[in-house]
């Protein structure tokens, strides 16, 4: 489903990404863990073409990632991605929001786009909250309204950078509860997160990145109790 062979990048000189190897069969929920500016935002930034990156390659769903605007166009219509700060329209309501990738970019009719928009907004137990602005609602609130516009496209894959470390304490669970309930739908997940009650609750496989590569990878059993690297252990003691 996704495959990043030997993926280098560099910003200016620094090389931020080495040799990234990662493979994701269709289903699978997969954890990325590990300190701050270990690449781990730039590694899914790259699914979806928010980064380029100068060597390896990268292939969604079977369409080799090239810097062509057909391509990338296709891979977006295929990844959703959710951020730490939700990135919502200000300006726009909650519904308005939901509707702009369907009826700009996938030129749905509005009122089939109305019905899928509302449809997901029920799904994250919202929808009453339609006509508000992002501004109007709690983070939580505005976090659910960001996966709900992710789902309006359909999407076969789901990008996560953070969702809930933005979010005061007494909001994560709310938002961590429809990503389980995504996860459980079969939907293929990449989700970089510290919550790692949900990695040993959700994740197939947990993937633990310094200094811009791929340390260690494993099932969640596995990866919390029986780490192999010294960076992994450190990290575990650091974070548990
Ligand atoms: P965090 O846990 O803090 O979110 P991260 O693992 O997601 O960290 P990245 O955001 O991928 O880390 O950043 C990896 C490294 O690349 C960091 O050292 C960061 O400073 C650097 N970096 C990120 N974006 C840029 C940029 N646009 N230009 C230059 N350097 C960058
Ligand atoms: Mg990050």
């Amino acid at each position: 489903m996704i495959t990043m062979k030997d993926v280098n990048k560099w910003y200016g000189d620094f090389h931020v990404l080495k040799d990234v190897n990662l493979n994701i069969k269709k289903g699978e929920k997969v954890v990325i863990c590990g300190p701050s500016g270990s690449g781990k935002s730039t590694t899914i930034r790259c699914l979806n073409h928010l980064e380029k990156f100068q060597e390896g390659s990268i292939n969604i769903n079977g369409t080799e990632l090239i810097e062509d605007v057909k391509v990338v166009r296709h891979i977006r219509s295929q990844v959703g991605m959710v951020f730490q700060h939700f990135n919502l329209f200000p300006h726009l309501s909650v519904l308005e929001n939901l509707l702009i990738a369907p009826t700009w970019v996938h030129k749905k009719p509005r009122k089939e786009a109305i019905e899928t928009a509302m449809y997901y907004l029920e799904r994250v137990k919202i929808a009453e909250q339609a006509h508000k602005y992002p501004n109007q609602l709690s983070g939580g609130q505005q976090q659910r309204v960001a996966i709900a516009r992710c789902l309006c496209i359909n999407p076969e894959i789901m990008l996560f950078d953070e969702p809930t470390s933005a979010l005061d304490p007494e909001m994560v669970s709310e938002v961590l509860d429809v990503m389980v309930e995504l996860a459980d739908e079969g939907i293929t997940m990449i989700c970089v997160t510290h919550e790692m009650g949900f990695a040993k609750k959700v994740a197939d496989r947990v993937v633990f990145m310094d200094a811009g590569q791929v340390i260690e990878e494993n099932e969640p059993n596995e990866f919390f109790d029986n780490p192999q690297s010294d960076r992994l252990k450190l990290f575990l003691e650091q974070i548990l």
